[in-house]
């Protein structure tokens, strides 16, 4: 099981340019981003530090798109990566969850999340060794990539329900059940905690990417260049007539500082 002070990368499958999900019963990548969106909540209500490698950009070709995936959680070096995926064949009898891997590791979270996923009534298809995967070849730590469910399964597709899918993947990572806290002491605790990085790269005038992470912010008519890691985390540089010539870090945790 996964010690608390995990860091986990969700990888919600599919969903930019040449990288696109099945259609079948259900849809694919729109099952992924409901049950994936449980997962990661979950996951966070429970302590655990989460970390979404889903690409943010939405024209990538089907490599660039792996690779993102993988780089990230890469950089962020996490204890776990987890594809998030949902299953089709042409075959319409074909139904049940598998888990994919090709690591010791990843074997033993791929048996208990089958094990959780198949107490929801989804036939144990089991954990699957593929080592023909970029996910799970490329990551530098264990990985799996979860099918819960053929989409084109009827049977499948209409025992779909995004919570309960998520709740049984979470404890099938950790143990754990997650979602058992009333939303009123989840509230009282977020007042707390710091904002969840977000490598979003803002869609606005004067944004210029830096390959995969970062980005540098141009703001012209404030005579000011912020350079971002990510959202939170950056360095703002000034030299304005009203606002002044300075120099501040901003960091996801620690806030602002102002140091010339
Ligand atoms: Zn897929």
């Amino acid at each position: 099981m996964l010690p608390l002070n995990s860091k986990i990368a969700i990888d919600l499958g599919h969903g930019t340019g040449g990288d696109r999900g099945a259609n079948g019963f259900l849809n694919e990548e729109k099952i992924i981003r409901e049950y994936g969106k449980f997962v990661i909540d979950g996951l966070r209500e429970l302590g655990y530090t989460v970390y979404d490698v889903t690409p943010t950009k939405n024209n990538l070709t089907l490599s660039q798109s792996l690779t993102y995936r993988v780089n990230m959680a890469n950089y962020y070096k996490v204890d776990l990566f987890v594809s998030l995926h949902g299953n089709c064949f042409e075959k319409e009898s074909a139904n049940g969850c598998e888990v994919l891997y090709m690591s010791t590791k990843g074997k033993e979270y791929s048996d208990r999340i089958c094990k959780e996923i198949s107490s929801l009534g989804y036939f144990n298809r089991g954990a699957r060794f593929r080592n023909d995967l970029y996910v799970l070849k490329h990551t530098s730590m264990p990985a799996v990539l979860i099918e819960p469910l053929f989409i084109s399964n009827k049977a499948d597709s209409n025992r779909y329900n995004a919570k309960d899918i998520a709740k049984t993947i979470i404890k099938g990572i950790t143990g754990k059940e997650a979602f058992q806290k009333k939303s009123e002491e989840v509230k009282t605790e977020n007042k707390e905690s710091y904002p969840s990085i977000d490598h979003t790269i803002p869609n606005f005038e004067g944004i210029v990417p830096f390959g995969d992470i970062g980005y540098v912010q141009i703001i012209p008519n404030r005579g000011r260049i912020d350079l971002h890691l990510d959202k939170y985390n950056y360095i703002s540089i000034q030299d304005d007539e009203k606002e002044g010539n300075k120099v501040w870090i901003t960091t996801r945790t620690k806030g602002t500082k102002q140091i010339i």
